[in-house]
């Protein structure tokens, strides 16, 4: 029985009522009068308190999803950028991922790290290891990670995680410094989470994989992932756990991407009907080509087109919900999504263990690496290609060490605070970046851009302390402001 509240993944992501809904979908997706009717609902509207956007249900946002009516699809396209322009504006979050370990106990057939493996050495950072990647990482400019790791309770128990957190935390090299590590581990007990909020992470992340229960089981046909409860029911306990900020995700590719997209908005229902707040993110990353690992033995690949129109339709849906893309995907295709509703991307990503220290822009370790990377450049040309097209790169991580996590974010996002207070703190932290990592011709287009965009700030007040923050960084060699 389908029941949004419930604690057990059975009854939240229900099977009956993601097949009803499919059918439902096939049924109106020529239905104009609906379509229009929930296009409407969507928009962003002016209230006494701002700009607010009421998203939609899975239902409803599974009928626009179906649609293949061209100037509709075109009218869903303009909505997702005007919702995204509403709460993102033109500001882009910079991450990079940084992978302990590809040890792992799991037997998941669609990735290289399955323990039967034996075309990859597994490989395991050590401490020392951990300061070199991070050094490196912060020499490029990051201030954001995504910690990696496969499953496996001998060689990366928590412990271990937790340790390496503490070092990357620790490292202030030059003037770097990695202000918010978000974490992509197996899920995990309640006990876990709680350590892993006192470490201070930012983003819980765990990837769903896909919400077809029985998919799910011969996916993973041995190890503890194999338990398609407990993998489903893990931000529950995360946010039991005190993590209030969780990221979603289901890997394309593996089953019918209607059924994932309507699962996938059925868990941020339920997260928001048992929490009070929905996924901080969501992820849309695509099946890969990696060692031992063919796409083309799953046939639910999904092209280009379709993968736009399921971004554009989850930003419509969860409009306060940041969507992440990885270097996974081409810069041609990265390029195409950023107006639909990313808000986050990352850059110069390395995939193996171990992949940055060492290594020049150009070289990169093939051993251990879990996928093949698609963008391969470097983080100065990345920041130069979104400054160009009018995106303005942020390595901001205010929020949560300002404790604007769960609701707190959303509240501020709700609310329309967010051109007062990330607009500034991203262009800070964009001057930062200019100021000691960027090449002279990235730099010269970053300031012209950062004088621009600073005029944006509605609040005169707050404008006049930017920009006085904003010389401060570039002359006076002060780091780390922040709203
Ligand atoms: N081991 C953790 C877990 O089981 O959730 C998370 C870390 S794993 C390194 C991160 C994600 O990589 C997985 O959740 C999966 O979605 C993705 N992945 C695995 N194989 C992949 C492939 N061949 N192509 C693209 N992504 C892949």
């Amino acid at each position: 029985m389908y029941n949004p509240k419930s604690l057990k993944a059975e009854e939240f992501i229900d099977h009956g009522e993601i097949v009803e809904t499919l059918e439902y979908a096939e049924q109106n997706k020529h239905n104009r009068e609906l379509i229009e009717e929930i296009l409407e609902k969507a928009k962003p509207k002016k209230t006494g308190r701002g700009v607010e956007c009421a998203g939609l249900s899975h239902r409803d946002a599974s009928v626009l999803l179906a649609c293949d009516i061209p100037e509709l699809n075109e009218k869903m396209y303009s909505l997702a950028k005007e919702i995204k322009e509403a709460f993102y504006g033109n500001r882009i979050v910079m991450f990079a991922p940084l992978y302990l370990s590809n040890y792992c106990v799991n037997k998941c057939v669609y990735c290289p790290y399955h323990y039967q493996n034996k075309q990859i050495p597994r490989k395991k950072l050590t401490q020392d290891e951990v300061r070199a990647e991070v050094t490196a990482l912060q020499d490029m400019g990051h201030k954001r990670l995504a910690i990696e790791c496969g499953e496996d309770p001998v060689n990366n128990p928590i412990e271990y995680v937790l340790e390496c957190i503490n070092t990357i935390y620790s490292i202030k090299h030059k003037n770097g410094a990695i202000r918010r590590v978000n974490v992509n581990i197996a899920a995990t007990t309640v006990e876990n989470y709680k350590k892993l909020k006192e470490a201070g992470i930012g983003t819980y992340i765990l990837f769903q994989e896909t919400y077809h229960k029985e998919s799910y089981e011969k996916l993973h046909p041995a190890g503890p992932k194999h338990n398609y409860a407990y993998h489903t029911e893990a931000m529950d306990r995360a946010m039991e756990g005190g993590i209030d900020d969780v990221g979603l995700g289901v890997l394309f590719g593996l089953e019918m991407y209607k059924y994932e997209f309507a699962g996938l908005l059925m868990h941020a229902e339920h997260l928001e009907a048992v929490h009070g707040v929905g996924p901080h993110t969501i992820s849309v990353p695509r099946i890969k080509k990696a060692a031992d690992i063919d796409p083309s033995v799953f046939d639910n690949g999904i092209d280009d087109d379709i993968f736009a129109k399921i971004i554009a339709c989850i930003r419509i849906a969860v409009p306060y919900t940041g969507m992440i893309i990885s270097t996974r995907e081409s810069e041609a295709c990265r390029d195409r999504v950023l107006d639909l509703g990313i808000s986050q991307i990352s850059g110069a990503s390395r995939t193996s263990v171990g992949g940055y220290a060492g290594y020049s822009p150009e070289e990169r370790p093939h051993d251990t690496e879990q996928f093949d990377v698609s963008d391969q450049r470097t983080l100065d040309e990345v920041v130069r290609w979104l400054m160009g097209k009018g995106f303005i790169p942020s390595f901001c991580t205010a929020c949560y060490r300002e404790g604007r996590t769960g609701d707190r974010f959303m509240a501020l996002c709700k609310v329309g605070q967010i051109q007062n207070c990330c607009h500034p703190n991203a262009l800070m932290t964009l001057q930062e970046y200019l100021s000691d990592y960027a090449s002279p011709e990235t730099r010269k287009i970053g300031e012209e851009l950062i004088a621009k965009e600073i005029l944006k700030v509605p609040d005169e007040k707050r404008r006049q302390r930017a920009i006085d923050y904003l010389e401060q960084i570039k002359v006076g060699g002060k780091r780390d402001f922040r709203f």
